[in-house]
């Protein structure tokens, strides 16, 4: 099989790891990929952007793919499933009216609201004046969410509600996020852990993968400004047998049933970002992929062969794998450039990447680049460091010796991922 992977970031590296165990998978293009996916045995770098659609599809159809996966949402949103479909190349992702779900807040909670999925009340305003005056109705302080995509930076917790208009401002007015706040959210403040529960989905049957857990705030004790994601573990002891019983029957089966019942079925991985609330859990978002760092946990726990389950998805025989996952558990830690996610230099040597392999980690770089030899910063999140173990905290360790190998100036990690488990 000859796959391209549309993408650069650590979970395409994870991704491309994956794939390049297979047997059946032969070749792997990454576009454009990162310094990591550069070295992958049977992989190589295609310089085209995520965002040129037909690039990708006359590539497709050029090197004869027999099956492409997309990383980022901003391609599925704009409709990459359906540019590959419309030239009948065989792409695993959900079609663009499905990535809604993620592409559109206002669209995923009138849609959860219409099946009964557990989700925070929210309203919907594109208005201002009719925004403020109903949060002026309200007790507490709700969430402040901008409907369209603005790269993890469209939810505002304001801490009081004069702050909350002023995000209203922002995004309705000013447009902070462009057409992305034309619509706004104000919802209903949830509290409890959060947890991430993904499944792989060919639009009608549902294959649940290990639950994980992310770190997003910058620093350790969870302080500091919100991230892309700072590490992650799985599979978290949150998610008992009883509670994933619960997930996929209140959330993830009416979801995939209500989307092929609107007439856009959905293939992919669909992701629910869940808040375990006191009254159940409650789904605070969608995503329509796999996440990042997650994806960094959960594939290296997968012991089936992930294009075989990304075929039967795309060609809708789910029903027929059973994914097979191994004992014990994963932890993740990022290791992000000085001052990220502020402004950071790019450019700084990477040195340790094969000590920390040495020791048995996989290194998933994100942000990096290979020149003249050397190992450079390209990125605000640089690259993650995995490793397995009996238990989370046997991971947490391995991984930690890991990054104890790995240096470059002004490198930045949390010391805690996995310490909440
Ligand atoms: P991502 O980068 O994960 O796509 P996003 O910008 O789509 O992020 P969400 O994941 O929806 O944002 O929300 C970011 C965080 O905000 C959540 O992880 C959660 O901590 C908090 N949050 C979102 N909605 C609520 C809510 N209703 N009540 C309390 N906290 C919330």
């Amino acid at each position: 099989m000859r796959v391209l992977l549309i993408g650069n970031g650590g979970r395409e590296h994870a991704i491309a790891w994956k794939l390049s165990q297979s047997d059946r998978v032969e070749r792997i293009f990454v576009a454009p990929g990162n310094g990591g996916t550069a070295t992958l045995a049977k992989a190589e770098n295609v310089a085209l952007s995520t965002e040129d659609l037909a690039g990708l599809r006359d590539f497709a159809a050029a090197n004869a793919i027999d099956l492409t996966l997309v990383g980022p949402e901003a391609p599925l949103v704009a409709g990459v499933v359906d540019v590959f479909q419309e030239a009948g190349l065989p792409i695993f992702g959900p079609t663009r009216a499905a990535a809604q779900i993620e592409g559109s807040k206002a669209f995923s909670k009138q849609f959860m609201e219409k099946y009964g999925i557990p989700t925070g009340r929210a309203q919907i305003f594109d208005d201002f004046d009719q925004a403020t005056r109903y949060l002026r109705s309200l007790d507490g302080v709700p969430v402040i969410k901008a409907s369209g995509l603005a790269a993890g930076k469209g939810v505002i917790l304001p801490e009081t509600r004069s702050e909350a208009a002023a995000v209203l401002h922002a995004m309705l007015v000013e447009r902070q996020f462009g057409d992305a706040s034309a619509q706004v959210l104000v919802e209903e403040r949830l509290s409890g852990p959060e947890l991430s529960v993904l499944a792989f989905c060919d639009g009608e049957t549902l294959r649940v993968m290990p639950a994980a857990q992310d770190h997003k705030r910058l620093l350790d004790g969870d302080y500091g400004p919100n991230t892309g994601g700072m590490g992650a573990f799985a599979p978290s002891p949150l998610a008992t047998p009883e509670l994933l019983a619960q997930v996929s029957a209140e959330i993830l089966l009416p979801t995939v049933q209500g989307l092929a019942a609107e007439g856009t079925p959905y293939v992919g991985v669909l992701y629910a970002g869940l808040m375990l609330t006191p009254a159940g859990p409650k789904v605070l978002e969608f995503n329509c992929r796999f996440g990042d760092p997650e994806t960094q946990v959960i594939l290296p726990l997968l012991e089936s062969d992930l294009a075989e389950i990304c075929l039967a998805c795309v060609e809708g025989r789910l029903e027929t794998v059973t994914p097979s996952w191994r004992a014990g558990a994963a932890v993740t830690v990022v290791m992000a450039s000085g001052g990220y996610p502020g402004e950071y230099t790019t450019g700084v040597e990477i040195t340790g990447v094969e000590a920390a392999e040495a020791l048995g980690c996989l290194v998933f770089h994100a942000g990096t680049k290979r020149q003249d030899g050397r190992l450079l910063t390209a990125g605000g999140r640089v690259l993650a460091v995995t490793a397995l173990g009996d238990t989370i905290q046997a991971a947490a360790q391995a991984a930690y010796q890991g990054v104890a190998q790995i240096h470059f100036n002004q490198a930045h990690y949390r010391r805690d991922i996995g310490l909440q488990a």
